[in-house]
């Protein structure tokens, strides 16, 4: 079997879910996972912003707003009466809901992921309903009845298997299964969602619990680029990445996946296809473990914004054991994970995304040594097979930076990348000047 994910550009106009659905119109065994219709997520975190400062008539205002354009979306999307019906109760239902919740007197945390939950369930529904009318047969499933989180919000994939392998057992028949990407249950048994953009998780989620024999994203982009095309010029797809490549470039910066989604489809060495849904025929990149032989050394730069960066200068350091360990449990304390990490003698330098306990930390810091902290910078990362043997590589893309200030360097934590720190000011003529060096 495999997972087909459509983002939510992908089915954000009615001629891009049709299109959608002549993609998955094959015999081959499928579970294909959506994303709610574009821009729907975005409003309905803002209703929910307007529901937690009480303004009900604005947030009742855009629920009506939204209904009426799903029904806009769903006259041009069937052409059948009856199906425009059908969808007209699936909207009773789930509006209804919305505008229930937006009432009450009362709106926390589980009324909030009950509304965020709404996108996806209304467009696999409308999605299932189209399919019906052109006569394609599908078996929705509903993730709320799969996906469940533990107390930490991460996935339970032993759980997530055996319930969907059950259910798929339930109709062997079947070919095309239709599922909704983000949402999920919690160990309270509430509707959750896996955080933003993570349909994508869903569906390595899905492909591992299934052992999926490919998981591929579709978006509106023809795979992982060599750099951030926003920024820099005649920027290219890379067809190969491994799955620690694809995995520093997600979590650094490139938008296009869920950093999340590596992990499950690397343990059960499922590949990953990046697929744009404008171009069909298009090769994308391939995620996996077997590279071929001709596959370049360095793939891709990408860059994190938003990252702070903080010095502790000690001559307690120097010599002293145990100090980088008392360093390490004050961001573990307040939860704060750690992403850059340079030592000398007398100093650590550190880097973090995160600014919530910023001010304790460096309250609990300074017990060490003088402090300094560099906010606005913006981690670029260099990904590719930057194994020792591979002298040249280095040296490259030094010679591409040779006129911009560097605040941090790491490189030799893992192969596969070199990370700089620069000040995010920098940023846009570090990733032109590394193209150039590094590509052409
Ligand atoms: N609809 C959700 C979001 O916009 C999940 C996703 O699209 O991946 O974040
Ligand atoms: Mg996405």
């Amino acid at each position: 079997m495999k997972i087909l994910k459509f983002g939510g550009t992908s089915v954000g106009k009615p001629e891009r879910m049709k299109s959608v659905a002549t993609l998955i119109q094959s015999d081959e065994p499928k579970i294909v996972v959506l994303s709610a219709l574009s821009g729907t997520t975005n409003v309905l975190v803002s209703i929910s912003e307007d529901l937690f400062g009480r303004y009900q008539k604005n947030a009742l205002e855009k629920i009506t707003e939204l209904e009426a354009h799903y029904m806009m979306f769903v006259r041009s999307l069937y052409s059948t009466q009856e199906a425009v019906q059908k969808s007209k109760q699936v909207f009773e239902k789930h509006f209804g809901l919305m505008r229930e919740i937006a009432e009450k007197p009362n709106f926390t945390g589980k009324e909030e992921r009950t509304l965020l939950a709404q996108g996806e369930l209304l467009s696999t529904q409308m999605f299932q309903l189209y399919l019906e009318e052109i006569g394609y047969p599908s078996v929705l499933l509903n993730a709320l009845d799969f996906m469940k989180t533990d107390s930490d919000g991460e996935p339970i994939l032993e759980y997530i298997e055996q319930k969907l392998q059950h259910t798929i057992a339930q109709t062997p028949d079947a070919k095309t299964f239709i599922t909704q990407g983000y949402i999920c249950k919690n160990t309270r048994g509430e509707t959750d969602n896996l955080k933003r953009g993570g349909s994508d998780y869903t569906a390595s989620l899905v492909g591992a619990a299934i052992r999926a024999t490919e998981i591929q994203i579709w978006t509106d982009i023809d795979g992982m680029h060599n750099n951030d095309p926003r920024i820099v010029p005649n920027t290219k797809p890379v067809a190969e990445l491994s799955f620690e490549e694809a995995a520093e470039l997600a979590y650094f910066g490139a938008k296009i996946l869920h950093p999340a989604t590596i992990h499950p489809a690397k343990m059960y060495n499922i590949p990953v296809r990046l697929l744009n849904t404008l171009q069909p025929d298009a090769k994308g990149t391939i995620i996996t473990n077997e590279l071929s032989y001709t596959s370049q050394s360095i793939k891709s730069v990408a860059a994190k914004d938003n990252i702070i960066a903080i010095k502790i200068k000690s001559t307690r350091m120097l010599l002293a054991y145990g100090f980088l360990r008392r360093v390490f449990e004050v961001f573990e304390k307040y939860k704060t994970p750690i992403d850059m990490i340079t030592t000398s003698e007398v100093a650590v330098s550190l880097t973090i995304d995160n600014a919530t306990s910023l001010a304790s930390i460096i309250r609990e810091l300074e017990y060490f040594g003088v402090v300094e902290v560099d906010k606005d910078q913006s981690i670029v990362c260099v990904v590719g097979d930057l194994v020792a043997e591979n002298k040249g590589v280095v040296a490259k893309i030094f010679a591409a930076l040779q006129h911009i200030p560097i605040r941090m360097i790491s490189y030799g934590g893992s192969q596969h990348n070199i990370s700089i720190l620069i000040s995010t000011k920098d940023k846009e003529r570090t990733l032109q000047t590394l193209h150039k060096g590094l590509f052409s």
